[in-house]
């Protein structure tokens, strides 16, 4: 490297790491990801992409904006509970619970007497209150972890799981809810046909061998035509631990949903457990709820997998400001008023120079295994399908919906208090361009 070199005027690495608004950005951020964006611009400086005194401008623009790399992404989708996207999003009452709950608390503890107490405790009262059917509750990792506990418990080491041919499903990403039971050591014992099954199936596989009866509903499938399924309060006269998996995790009846299940529901027709997820028609965190009776529920919280599936105190404060605070997100997306969805949509259609043929009727879509053949209907706005990549790789990224060629940008998911955002992110992305969908 010569004296004339423009490269000796690159800073150096510990002259770089002295600076004040990289000092700040090393307790944010954390030295390594500060370290490295400094070799980049340092690198860029010295292919003469950028000049020299301009390393530390360009270090700083290039951070991270947290020391999380996941990205938060508009929903444009109108799918309520999307997989992909995290499924529930919290309520302002969770997320202030899970900051709460960061630091040390009394998960564990009773303040009064401070002796170890029941862990979660207050969730689990929450939970109580909201299902008053239920004797006792328990929360563990997901739907599918609630399902190999109980199915561990009643029916490990070659016991039956009776369930219906018509329930035999696939939950989502390959994962089949027989191969999660066999995966404990019970034996499925199917009975009736696909589109078919009655009591007395149920009745005559009942044996010495039976460890429960497992009712699944379809959350992501609808069965329709020449169909007969058995209800709850028929196989609770059966006289065998009766399980239902609601999957979807409505607690009591939801009026948008009318043909999803409920917990409460489902145990005062006769359910002795059932088991569901916390993350989606409940709109809390990724979790496994399991209500029921009180014998039950106390076997399941004494078996060694327990332990192993237990959930960490965010997701109890999560689950808790869920059940007793205000309608989370999910809850609220599902109740659109579909009049003031389209008033909003026009508006942004207006705001990104569009006109109101571009504002088309959609069918809304609950998600994430719930809802199965339910159309919320809906509004969205109709753009060329080209326009789905451009939103999604810009910052905020926004997830629009592609169907039948077209990019459907949909604002039942997205808050009103982000529609500006969204207004300028699909002012980029159309630049003026024409760029409507057709039909
Ligand atoms: C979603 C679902 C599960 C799995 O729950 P996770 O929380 O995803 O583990 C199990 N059963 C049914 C019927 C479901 O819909």
């Amino acid at each position: 490297m010569g004296a004339g070199d423009p490269r000796r005027a690159i800073p150096r690495t510990d002259a770089l790491l002295a600076e004040p608004r990289l000092i700040e950005a090393s307790a944010r951020l954390g030295a390594g990801v500060v370290k490295s964006a400094i070799r980049a611009s340092q690198q860029r400086a010295r292919v003469g992409a950028i000049e020299p005194d301009t390393v530390l401008d360009d270090a700083l623009a290039s951070l991270p904006g947290s020391a999380c790399a996941m990205t938060p992404v508009l929903n444009a989708t109108g799918v309520v509970v999307h997989t992909n996207l995290g499924r529930a999003p919290l309520s302002g009452a969770a997320v202030e619970a899970i900051t709460q709950a960061a630091g040390y608390v009394d998960v564990e503890l009773d303040l009064a007497t401070g002796v170890r107490a029941r862990r979660g405790r207050d969730t689990l009262d929450a939970l109580l209150a909201a299902v008053p059917a239920a004797d006792d509750a328990l929360v563990v990792n997901n739907g599918a972890a609630a399902l190999v506990l109980v199915v561990t418990a009643l029916a490990a080491g070659g016991r039956e799981v009776i369930i219906s041919r018509g329930e035999l499903v696939e939950i989502g990403d390959g994962f089949r809810l027989p191969a999660l039971i066999e995966s404990t050591g019970a034996r499925i014992r199917e009975v009736g046909t696909t589109n078919r099954t009655h009591l007395a199936d149920y009745a005559d596989a009942i044996g010495p061998q039976t460890g429960c009866i497992l009712k699944v509903h379809r959350s992501n499938f609808a069965q329709v035509g020449f169909v007969a399924e058995v209800d709850l309060p028929e196989l609770a006269t059966l006289g065998v631990p009766l399980v239902m998996d609601l999957g979807s995790g409505l607690l009591a009846p939801e009026p948008a949903l009318p043909g999803e299940p409920d917990a409460e529901t489902a145990l005062a027709q006769g359910a002795d457990l059932v088991t569901a997820s916390g993350d989606k028609l409940l709109g809390g965190p990724q979790a496994g709820l399991l209500l029921g009776r009180g014998d039950l529920v106390h076997q399941l919280r004494r078996h060694p997998l327990a332990r192993a599936l237990r959930v960490d105190k965010l997701t109890l404060a999560a689950l808790e400001a869920t059940v007793r605070g205000p309608v989370p997100p999910v809850t609220r997306y599902l109740r659109a008023d579909l009049d003031e969805v389209r008033t909003r949509t026009l508006r942004l259609a207006e705001r990104v120079g569009l006109d109101d043929t571009c504002v088309v009727a959609v069918d809304g879509a609950v998600g994430g295994g719930a809802g199965a053949g339910v159309g919320l209907g809906g509004w969205a706005l109709a753009l060329a399908s080209e326009c789905a990549e451009r939103l999604r790789l810009g910052r905020p990224a926004v997830l629009a919906r592609t169907d039948k060629g077209r990019c459907l940008v949909d604002l039942r998911c997205v808050e009103p208090h982000d529609d500006d955002t969204l207004a300028t992110a699909l002012g980029a992305v159309l630049g003026g361009a024409p760029a409507r969908g057709t039909d």
